[in-house]
């Protein structure tokens, strides 16, 4: 009956309020102090009154409800207080990847209708080439008064928005050749951030190292999770084995997001830290979460027993906030030996709570789940498709034993490389515009330090010549370098369809047969 009950509506603006109320003198954040426009370490109390400074400064500027406002930064104190000051008063905020060049930022901003985006100072010179009214250099000079902890502005209006409101887009390369806005509500970002740091056992005592860029999926909603609980952010801008080890050490971090090639570098780092007769940090303290891809049984069982962190397995899309399934050990594995344990611990897990994951005709695995986004920024007949039957398509084939998922391909035609998605179509179609290109594929190949490698196979016009090294350049201008081939394999032809569709699965195949082959002669 009306009036009888009350309803509160998910913000993740829930989450600081708690922090700053709870723990307000407590360190919220320890910001990068590699660079000179750092914000030091800042209280729970300052995170939220520079966050509260943040949306004045927007509803001062005419901002309203429901505006974008992109970033495009490395991890930074500035972007975890974006996260608040930008959505929790009812503002969307657009994470960017900062690899991206002038042209595909600028693709995004405009797509997204951002009014303004804030920039890292490292960032000027690919941010010359975007064309925007108002960008805000965050370098403690072009963002005076938009980040202080007091302000002359009046305080920012209190948000009184629905759950279902947007809180960010985040924008995802996949199986177009431009990349989706993955529109995010805050009651997805709500339920992943809560059932993410549930199965996790985040709690006040953690210290997250923040190793996952903030960009890719909110840090996987991590940043809220631990801000919800009082715990402690350390910033980290160069993502390098050694420097993750010596932060980990610093700050007694007990917590940490990657994708595999990250956690191949700290396996690396460490191995030198032994050589040298040093000691590892973290032994029986740290839980690295990884994601991405999946991770070889041998590292997880290196990471296990050399650095003597727990390791868990995690699976999800930018679509999904991400979590849909989680592999974290359980009691009943206590007593098995380490290879055992590590060949458990490579599957992609069990539906975290509230999930539930099915696998269609084709070995496609579907996903239900609170936190299933809401659609692709402006894209009704994408998000139409990827929704269909009331179940999102993950596009990632794999089979289910029991409740456990594994991961075997991947259906779409997306490139995961070093953590971040390269659409193949994209790198296709640049590789087309050169004059000498008549045919190409581009596949993702097995490589032990990236997970996977952009490769082209090209065919080329007859008559025409060109070097490998000159097509890569050719993608290389246009591209973010991250998505231009590592490798160009000529070919006389490519296999295809009797109706002339590529097929990439049959000239992807030699390349991964290769590679189970060696990894098996390595066993
Ligand atoms: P993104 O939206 O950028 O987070 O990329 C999501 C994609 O990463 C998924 O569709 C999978 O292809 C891949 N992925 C994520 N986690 C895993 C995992 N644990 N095992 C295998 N592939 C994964």
């Amino acid at each position: 009956m009306e009036g009888r009950f009350v309803r509160v509506e998910l913000s993740i603006g829930d989450f600081l309020r708690r922090a700053a109320l709870v723990y307000p003198t407590r360190v919220a954040v320890v910001d990068e102090t590699l660079v000179p426009f750092s914000l030091g370490t800042l209280s729970y109390a300052s995170l939220a009154a520079r966050a509260s400074t943040l949306a004045s400064r927007l509803e001062a500027l005419g901002v309203p409800l429901g505006g974008r406002v992109a970033i495009v930064s490395p991890n930074s104190a500035r972007f975890l207080i974006a996260f608040f000051g930008v959505s929790a008063y009812g503002r969307v905020l657009v994470p960017i990847n900062f690899r991206l060049n002038a042209e595909e930022i600028s693709y995004i901003i405009a797509h997204s209708g951002a009014e303004v985006v804030l920039y890292d100072p490292e960032l000027r010179e690919v941010m010359a080439g975007v064309d925007h009214a108002t960008t805000i250099c965050l370098d403690g000079v072009g963002d005076q008064g938009w980040f202080d902890e007091t302000s002359d502005l009046p305080a920012p209006t209190a948000w009184a928005g629905r759950e279902d409101d947007t809180c960010s887009i985040n924008y995802t390369s996949g199986t177009t050749a431009r990349p989706k806005g993955v529109q995010l509500t805050h009651r997805n970002c709500w339920l992943n951030a809560t059932t993410f740091g549930w199965h996790l056992g985040v709690s006040d005592r953690d210290v997250l190292l923040h190793t996952l860029p903030m960009f890719h999926c909110n840090g996987w909603g991590m940043p809220y999770a631990s801000t919800a609980m009082g715990a402690r952010h350390i910033v980290i801008r160069k993502i390098d084995g050694e420097e993750i080890l010596t932060r980990v050490e610093e700050h007694a971090v007990t917590l940490l997001c990657c994708a595999p090639a990250v956690i191949a570098s700290v396996l690396e780092a460490g191995r030198l830290r032994r050589e040298a007769g040093r000691s590892l940090p973290g032994r029986d303290r740290v839980r690295v979460v990884v994601a991405g891809a999946p991770p070889p049984s041998k590292i997880i069982e290196r990471v296990e027993d050399e650095l003597g962190w727990e390791f868990v397995q995690i699976y999800g899309l930018t679509e999904t906030s991400p979590l849909l399934t989680i592999n974290r050990a359980p009691s009943e594995w206590d007593e098995l030996g380490a290879a055992e344990r590590s060949l458990l611990l490579s599957r992609a897990g069990v539906p975290a709570v509230g999930v539930e994951i099915a696998i269609d005709q084709d070995g496609e695995v579907l996903a239900r789940a609170n936190h299933v986004f809401a659609g692709y920024w402006e894209q009704p007949h994408e998000t139409a498709s990827a929704l269909a039957g009331g179940w999102f398509h993950t596009g990632d084939g794999g089979y289910l034993d029991g409740a456990q998922l594994t991961i075997t391909d991947r259906k779409k035609d997306v490139i995961i490389t070093g953590g971040e998605n390269v659409s193949s179509i994209e790198v296709e179609d640049c590789l087309f515009q050169h004059p000498a290109v008549a045919e190409v594929a581009v596949i993702g190949i097995p490589s032990e330090k990236w997970g996977e490698a952009v490769t082209a196979l090209v065919v080329l016009r007859d008559g025409h010549e060109v070097s490998a090294a000159d097509l890569i350049e050719h993608c290389r201008a246009s591209l973010a370098h991250f998505k231009a081939p590592q490798t160009i394999e000529f070919r006389q032809e490519l296999a295809r369809t009797a109706t002339g569709k590529l097929q990439k699965f049959k000239l992807r195949e030699p390349f991964w047969a290769a590679a189970t082959e060696t990894s098996r002669d390595r066993a």
